[in-house]
């Protein structure tokens, strides 16, 4: 549901230079979702074809716009972007609006999420354009597996990851959602040689358990936990799982490689939610303002800045984005009950 803003709305507003929401929580970081394109259509994560059509371009915000909402949000705190989408390098001239947010006052801190099919063609422009970090999201290393998953190549994204690394995007983070019967369980776990990989390149991988987003791949049926994960003896045999997971602000927990040559990431919004050290707001590629991945709620920027709204117009939407953000993050499991897919949020 996307929320019209009341006029009366901004009168009320009191002052405020930071984003703080109704349980103490600090809104300090943005996550932008640049298009709702992507080429390639991952199971779990863009709806069925006959469920999905691409905005038109005229909805999707212009680089001006999204640089403006920045500004504002850097006034209110807001120091850390990450930019994704759908793919962020489908979208043209994408260096162009990483250079323009990388020249933010307040913006320490910026970053994006790709399935690096196109980081051949561009980590170099984006290194020069001021983007610190990169996440690859890689969900198996067996190319007949990869594309029947993503109905994309895995030899782009490999290539993807080298350059990134010539580039020195680096720390690069690599994201494996895990699912049972594809890439986790029993015979078909790739957990082990995906640690592997990213130790050889490098990299810190983070497994993230299946979000059940509707539109998307059948969730029951795929869903593990990561605690399941944990108990294979490959797994153990790399992990120290008895070292205490690392906590923080971050959505991640990491255990140490017992060879001593990096950590491992384990993100658990289903298992073990982090709600409470949340500190992220999110734009959708068509400027709905949201508070929280799971709630179907969002406050439309794009409209307001198109209706002439003015710098603390914004300002004050970004303030009850914070007032409705809720304690917990709940999931709806009912059919259809999910109304934007994670290439319509940003993931
Ligand atoms: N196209 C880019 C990419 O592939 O990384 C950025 C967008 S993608 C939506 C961002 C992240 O969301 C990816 O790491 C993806 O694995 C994750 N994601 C998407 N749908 C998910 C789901 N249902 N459960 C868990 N993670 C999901």
């Amino acid at each position: 549901m996307t929320e019209a803003i009341p006029v009366h709305f901004f009168a009320r507003q009191p002052a405020a230079d930071e984003l703080i929401d109704r349980f103490g929580r600090k809104l300090t970081y943005l996550r932008i979702s640049v298009t709702d394109r992507c080429n390639m259509r991952c199971d779990y994560c863009r709806p069925a074809p006959d469920a999905y059509k691409a905005e038109p371009h005229t909805q999707i915000l212009r680089y001006e716009e999204i640089e403006r909402i920045v500004r504002v949000a850097a006034g209110l705190g807001v120091t850390k972007l990450r930019l994704t989408g759908g793919e962020p390098l489908v979208r043209r001239d994408f260096p162009l609006l990483v250079e323009k947010l990388a020249n933010i006052p307040g913006i320490i801190d910026l970053s994006m999420t790709t399935n690096a099919t196109l980081l051949g063609k561009y980590a170099h422009d984006l290194a020069l354009a001021g983007l610190g970090r990169i996440n690859i999201s890689i969900d198996s290393l067996n190319s007949l597996r990869f594309r029947k998953l993503t109905g994309g190549e895995l030899a782009p994204v490999l290539a993807g990851i080298e350059a990134a690394k010539a580039a020195g995007l680096l720390p690069i983070k690599l994201n494996t959602v895990l699912m049972r019967g594809i890439n986790a369980g029993d015979e078909h776990s790739e957990v082990a040689e995906l640690i592997d990989f990213a130790a050889a390149n490098h990299a810190t991988i983070r497994f993230i358990e299946l979000m059940p987003m509707k539109q998307g791949m059948d969730w029951e049926q795929h869903y593990i936990s990561i605690d399941e994960v944990l108990q294979r003896d490959d797994v153990r045999a790399r992990v120290d799982v008895d070292a205490s997971l690392e906590t923080g602000n971050t959505a991640a927990r990491y255990l140490p490689l017992k060879n001593g040559s990096g950590e491992v990431g384990f993100i658990m919004p289903m298992s073990e939610r982090f709600c409470e050290g949340c500190n992220r707001l999110r734009l959708t590629s068509d400027g709905g303002l949201r508070s929280c991945l799971p709630a179907d709620h969002q406050l439309n920027l794009r409209d307001l800045i198109r209706s002439g709204g003015s710098d603390e117009d914004i300002s004050a939407v970004f303030l009850r984005s914070a007032m409705i953000k809720p304690e917990i993050g709940l999931y709806d499991f009912d059919a259809g009950s999910q109304k934007r897919s994670m290439i319509h949020i940003g993931g």
